[in-house]
């Protein structure tokens, strides 16, 4: 099976992707709901899980030991791959930084990389073999290796390659080239360019492989409206460490508060507000690991935030309303479904006994 992950996939992209469209007209094919936040998404593919059950919402949670962290990213990935934890990232440049840490060491194919078991797992234990090329990550079974270039051309190469040396029963192939929208946006002839180029990798992959799955992680939509809610919670004078700490996204404000009076004066900011709204955990299966949770309205970037970030197009909104997509060749039918019922769906047609998860297979 070829499990191809097209980063950033906006349904609207369809229009523009001749083969794709084709692809999902014929087989199996539909709107995908995924889990509500950033690092939550692959966790819940790759488990058949809510974030409740593996708990991870975004990559930074709060560190209750408020410890000083290297901001030098070259330092600290290099100290995770001399400990062979291989989800590298980059760290954050604030000064509120020592009050995080990061939810993930292990990249998805690694041993334990989750609490739950995840799909990669699952694969060994039914001792299927498979290779996964997830950017800067080569994975044979378990057997990792880096690569540097991370380009629709050079992954196209790789896929090939080690499709044609190692014969996999399941290979994960990761294309990141559309999250240049966030930069150029969605209607830019940048990402028209890097459509065509998927489209085409896609097209070379189908000829492959019967078994074949196509999915994207999230959406992406244009930022219609900047708000600077930093402005508004500086104006509470609460005190950052001593009364509250909150982490500031783009799209998502976490909170975690220290007093019963923090609370309270941050709640009816919040709610005062008409720019967001504070979510319900249970309506989104989340875990408890903050105290309350400001999502902004479809189309708001909270500016500043933490990481800086000021985008054209982004993703992170409600994902009730943010869908992508997803497309099972040889399957047929129209059918809107939700990230967690994809594992279910790839153990049925592997013809792997399905452990008890939330998902359910498509089949
Ligand atoms: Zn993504």
């Amino acid at each position: 099976m070829i499990f191809i992950f097209i980063d950033a996939f906006k349904p609207e992209y369809l229009e523009k992707t001749v083969f794709l469209r084709e692809l999902a007209e014929n087989n199996l094919s539909g709107s995908l709901e995924v889990t509500f936040g950033f690092t939550s998404i692959i966790p819940s593919l790759l488990t058949g899980c809510y974030p409740d059950t593996h708990r991870k919402i975004d990559l930074f949670d709060i560190d209750n030991e408020a410890k000083k962290k290297s901001k030098s990213k070259y330092l600290v990935n290099l100290k995770l791959l001399m400990k062979n934890n291989r989800f590298f990232f980059t760290p954050l440049n604030s000064n509120y930084y020592k009050y995080f840490k990061i939810s993930q060491d292990k990249a998805w194919p690694q041993k334990n990389s989750l609490s739950v078991k995840n799909l990669f797992d699952i694969l060994e234990e039914n001792n299927k073999t498979f290779v996964s090329i997830d950017w800067p990550n080569i994975f044979v079974s378990r057997k990792p290796k880096l690569f540097f270039k991370n380009d629709c051309k050079t992954i196209l190469g790789l896929t090939k390659k080690l499709l044609n040396e190692k014969k996999p029963d399941f290979l994960f192939v990761h294309f990141m080239d559309l999250e240049i929208a966030h930069k150029h946006g969605t209607l830019s002839n940048e990402l028209k360019e890097k459509l065509t180029e998927i489209d085409n990798a896609v097209k070379e992959l189908s000829n492959l492989d019967n078994d074949l799955i196509i999915f994207s992680d999230h959406s992406m939509d244009e930022v219609r409206e900047k708000f600077n809610l930093l402005e508004k919670i500086d104006a509470l004078n609460l005190k950052f460490g001593k009364d509250f700490v909150y982490f500031l996204g783009s799209t998502i404000a976490r909170f975690w508060f220290k007093s019963e009076e923090a609370k309270k004066s941050v709640e009816g900011l919040l709610r005062s507000l008409e720019e967001g709204r504070i979510i319900n955990f249970k309506e989104y299966n989340l875990p408890k690991t903050c105290d309350l949770i400001f999502l902004a309205n479809f189309g708001t970037f909270f500016y500043p935030n933490l990481f800086n970030s000021d985008y054209k197009a982004m993703h992170g909104w409600d994902p009730k309303i943010q869908k992508t997509i997803y497309v099972i060749k040889n399957l047929k039918g129209k059918k809107d479904t939700h990230i967690i019922n994809l594992l279910p769906t790839i153990l049925d047609i592997l013809k792997i006994k399905k452990p008890k998860i939330d998902g359910k297979s498509l089949l």
